[in-house]
């Protein structure tokens, strides 16, 4: 970190800086509106009003009704919770459709759902081919009469890549499945409506979309058989035990919203500048490529690979000029193996080692596209000089 210089932030599939106006809206909750939002006298209930608000900002985005909104505490409470309760609620069934590129808080829960729950479960990880998309055909045969839920994530967080969920929800409706998405890396990145999709359960974080860490939200299609996550008090009708978290809560809402207003700036300003930061690293830098669908992927996100450069050696050097990105998801690094989801793509090894994953917001600049365009490539210019694999002439 180099404190002359401003930080360029690129690393927005990690997480996000609140938003002014998210700050705004949560600080009086931190303050003097601090009662309880289930007390009786009218003191808890203004603050009662401002979760009521929240709640009705967040369905909006979604396009879904205020009483199928859960707030629970991050985008893993919301995946555990929406999986467990298929499971108790079909207790029978002993087979879940899921794919090799969930984030961790799908994938981990999947891999270890015999422990958790002390029964026997056979899990089919759906492949993917080298763009990160699923075969609809794979799909079709590996529901069976059997399972309890599909767990597929509706954008991938490594290379954006959109897997089309609502037909795959569709799909799992026809035999009587329950359709679980994660759809942490997509709320507010691309427009949808589940009040016409079959999607029973829907996961999203407040910290991808400029709220703060630790407060989620549960999306719960009516109707779909429920058992919580959390027990205890009668908070969110039941459904998820525990005081509100107030101030997070009006905050998710309030960033809700935003991302509302400033999707078409996401889906046009910003793929642009994620497209001139795409073109001009891949045709300026020699043997990098782009790894993931081109066209089905997030407006914000690009994950290009550098051969024969270490994705922690680029990252290290970018931060001398304060660009923060990615290398694999920052759940995985610190280990040095390449990301699954590029592994589970095929991507090569040499290749899938020197990965770098560049997410945008709303809050880059052209400017800061022009100075990573400037400092990258002679930086992989100069790691690839002590490469040893490296072809030198
Ligand atoms: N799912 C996806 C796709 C994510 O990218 C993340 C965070 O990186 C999560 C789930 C977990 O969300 P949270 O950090 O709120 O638990």
């Amino acid at each position: 970190m180099n404190n002359e210089m401003p930080v360029i932030y690129m690393d927005n599939n990690a997480t996000t800086m609140v938003a002014p106006e998210v700050m705004a809206a949560m600080e009086p909750y931190f303050g003097g509106l601090y009662g309880n939002p289930s007390s009786m006298h009218s003191f808890g209930g203004q603050v009662g009003k401002a979760v009521a608000n929240a709640r009705q900002q967040v369905a909006e985005l979604l396009g879904c009704d205020e009483d199928e909104v859960i707030f629970t505490s991050c985008g893993t409470e919301s995946d555990s919770t929406a999986i467990l309760s298929a499971l108790r609620a079909n207790p029978e069934r002993r087979h879940i459709v899921t794919s090799r590129i969930e984030h961790p808080a799908v994938k981990n829960l999947c891999e270890n759902i015999s422990i958790f729950t002390g029964h026997p479960y056979r899990v089919t990880m759906l492949k993917v081919d080298e763009e990160g998309l699923i075969d609809m055909d794979e799909y079709a045969e590996s529901l069976r009469d059997d399972t309890a839920i599909v767990s597929i994530m509706w954008a991938n967080n490594e290379t954006g890549v959109i897997l089309p969920v609502e037909e795959m929800a569709v799909m799992a409706r026809e035999r009587g499945i329950p359709f679980h998405t994660d759809a942490v890396q997509a709320v507010g990145k691309i427009p949808f409506s589940l009040r016409d999709s079959e999607i029973d359960f829907l996961s999203l974080s407040g910290h991808k979309l400029h709220a703060p860490k630790g407060i989620g939200v549960l999306y719960v299609k009516r109707g779909t058989p429920f058992a919580p996550f959390l027990t205890g008090g009668h908070q969110e009708d039941g459904r998820r035990a525990g005081t509100e978290n107030v101030a997070s809560i009006v905050g998710i809402g309030r960033a809700c919203q935003l991302a509302a207003d400033k999707m078409d700036e996401e889906n046009g300003r910003v793929k642009a500048l994620r497209d001139k930061l795409e073109n001009g690293l891949l045709s300026s830098i020699p043997r990098s490529l782009l790894n993931g669908n081109k066209e089905l992927r997030l407006p914000n996100t690009a994950n290009i690979s550098f051969e024969f450069v270490e994705g922690e050696s680029i990252l290290l050097h970018m931060d001398r000029y304060n660009i923060c990105a990615s290398s694999g998801s920052a759940c995985t690094s610190g280990s040095l193996e390449p990301s699954h989801v590029l592994r589970a793509m095929g991507v090569p090894f040499t290749a899938a080692h020197g990965s770098i994953r560049f997410s945008l917001s709303v809050y880059n600049t052209e400017e800061e596209i022009d100075t990573v365009l400037e400092k990258l490539p002679p930086i992989i210019a100069s790691l690839r000089e002590m490469s040893p694999f490296w072809p030198k002439k």
